[in-house]
C-alpha cells in the first residue's frame, strides 16, 4: 500500500447537495511574507456542502469562491491565533459574504476577535450603511456570532462539536481545533511545535491537518551568523515534517495533511513526505492551494 498520495484537484466543485466530506486547502503558505505560489493560511471543512473554515489569511474570499464553495453555506470560522497570515481577512470574508448569508456565521477564537469585528464595522461603515440602504440588509453584525475563548474549550454549534486545545506557539495563545460532525473527526493544528496536547486532542481522528516547516535545507538559505538562532526559534514555535508525523502517529489518526507549509528555500513535496512518512504509515498529503482531500470516514455520514 502506498504511504503517500499525489495531490488531486477535483474536477467538480463542492456545493449544495455535494455529500462527500472533504477538506479543501484554500491557502497553504506559512509565514507572513506573500508567496508567489501559495496563498496565506486557510482550510475549509465541507460536510454536505456546509462549510467550516479554519483560519482566514489574506485573500481567503477569492480562494473560497475559486474552490467552488457556497458563501451562503459558510457556517462557522475557527481562528487558531492572531498571526496575520492566519487572521487577516476574518472580518473581510464575512463582509464580502454578507449578501449571500441567511444565517449568522459563528466565529470562534481567542481575543481580540470581537475588537477586530468592532473596528471593521467602524472602518467600513460607509459601505455597510450604504448597502443597508440599497439592499435592505440588516447590519453586518447581525450575521456574526462571536465566541472568544482563552482556554481549552468544548462547544456545540449546529450539529458540530468543536473542541479547542491550547498548543505551543509562544508567545501567542494558539489553539488547535477538533471538529466532530456527521460521523467525521478532523483536527487542525494551527501553528505549534510538536504538542502532546494536540496529540491528545487528535486521538483517533480521521484526518489531522498539521502545519509543517521544512528545516532540513534551511541552513543553506540563512546567513551563517544567524542560522543556528533562527533554526532554534523555528523549532520552538513550529513543527518540521518529522515532528508533525510523530504527533499523527501518537494520536493514531487515519490520515495526515501537512498544511500550511513553511520553508526557507525550494523544496519538493516528495522531500517533505519522505521525512514525514518515516514515522507515519497512513495516507499523507502535502498541502497546496485548492487541493481537495477526501475524508476517510470510519462512521456513517
Ligand atoms: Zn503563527
Amino acid at each position: 500500500m502506498p504511504r503517500a498520495y499525489a495531490p488531486e484537484l477535483a474536477e467538480s466543485p463542492a456545493g449544495p447537495g455535494r455529500s462527500a466530506p472533504e477538506v479543501v486547502v484554500l491557502g497553504s503558505a506559512g509565514g507572513p511574507t506573500p508567496k508567489a505560489a501559495r496563498r496565506p493560511v486557510s482550510h475549509a471543512l465541507v460536510i454536505d456542502g456546509e462549510v467550516t473554515l479554519v483560519d482566514c489569511g489574506n485573500g481567503v474570499a477569492g480562494q473560497y469562491v475559486a474552490a467552488g464553495l457556497d458563501l451562503g453555506r459558510l457556517r462557522r470560522i475557527l481562528i487558531s491565533h492572531h498571526h496575520i497570515d492566519h487572521v487577516a481577512d476574518v472580518a473581510t470574508l464575512v463582509h464580502l459574504a454578507w449578501s449571500q448569508l441567511e444565517d449568522p456565521v459563528a466565529v470562534i477564537g481567542p481575543p481580540p476577535l470581537r475588537r477586530i469585528f468592532d473596528l471593521h464595522y467602524e472602518a467600513f461603515a460607509t459601505d455597510i450603511e450604504s448597502r443597508m440602504q440599497d439592499e435592505g440588509r440588516p447590519h453586518l453584525r447581525e450575521f456574526v456570532q462571536i465566541t472568544e475563548i482563552d482556554c481549552d474549550s468544548a462547544l456545540e454549534h449546529s450539529g458540530a462539536r468543536i473542541t479547542a486545545a491550547l498548543v505551543e506557539h509562544p508567545p501567542l495563545r494558539a489553539f488547535a481545533y477538533r471538529i466532530d460532525q456527521g460521523g467525521a473527526s478532523i483536527c487542525f493544528s494551527g501553528d505549534t511545535r510538536p504538542s502532546t496536547a494536540l496529540a491528545a486532542l487528535a486521538q483517533d481522528a480521521d484526518l489531522l491537518v498539521h502545519e509543517t516547516t521544512y528545516l532540513a535545507n534551511a541552513a543553506d538559505f540563512l546567513p551563517a551568523a544567524r542560522a543556528a538562532q533562527v533554526l532554534a526559534r523555528m523549532r520552538a514555535v513550529h513543527s518540521d515534517p518529522a515532528g508533525a508525523a510523530w504527533i499523527a502517529s501518537a494520536a493514531g489518526v487515519g490520515a495526515l495533511l501537512l498544511s500550511p507549509v513553511g520553508a526557507f528555500g525550494p523544496v519538493a513535496d516528495e522531500e517533505i513526505l519522505d521525512e514525514a512518512t518515516a514515522s507515519f504509515s497512513g495516507p499523507a498529503w502535502v498541502g497546496s492551494d485548492l487541493l481537495r482531500v477526501p475524508l476517510p470516514i470510519r462512521g456513517d455520514i
